[in-house]
């Protein structure tokens, strides 16, 4: 891996780092802020999300979520282990249902915890339901 990306959980640009200099503390190239490289998922509302989706030059995860989703409280942790595992190759967003329903409805999302990947803007794969370890990274893996 030579360059990485990242999205920047200040004003959601991206940003090409070349991997040498990760260590250096990277900021952002559009609002200067320092970048986040353990890649933690950020909350994202619809327009936002849109924007990434088209956007990003490598995979996008987003974990549909609600607060009142027990299932997926407990995915989150790993979702967060996935994004920082994958760090620069994928980039990874969660997005509240009950904040945000545009997107989940143009989706005709039903049940959550969902989870989308997109690549090249389009969809790519879909899980519907916590699954964890192997299987979660089978999620993204095929399209990294
Ligand atoms: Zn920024």
């Amino acid at each position: 891996m030579s360059q990485a990306f990242f999205r920047c959980s200040s004003c959601g640009g991206i940003n090409r780092i070349d991997a040498q200099r990760l260590a250096e503390g990277p900021v952002c190239g559009r609002c200067h802020k320092p970048l986040d490289r353990s890649a933690a998922p950020a909350e994202v509302d619809d327009d936002a999300l849109e924007r990434l989706i088209k956007a990003s030059p490598v995979p996008v995860l987003v974990d549909f979520w609600a607060p009142w989703c027990g299932p997926c409280l407990m995915l989150a942790p790993h979702v967060t282990a996935l994004a920082q595992r994958f760090a620069g190759r994928l980039i990874v967003v969660k997005l509240n249902t009950e904040e945000h329903q545009r997107v989940a409805s143009k989706l005709q999302i039903r049940s959550i915890p969902t989870m989308i990947v997109w690549k090249g803007g389009e969809i790519a794969n879909r899980q519907v339901g916590a699954v964890m370890g192997p299987q979660l990274d089978a999620v993204v893996t095929p399209y990294l």
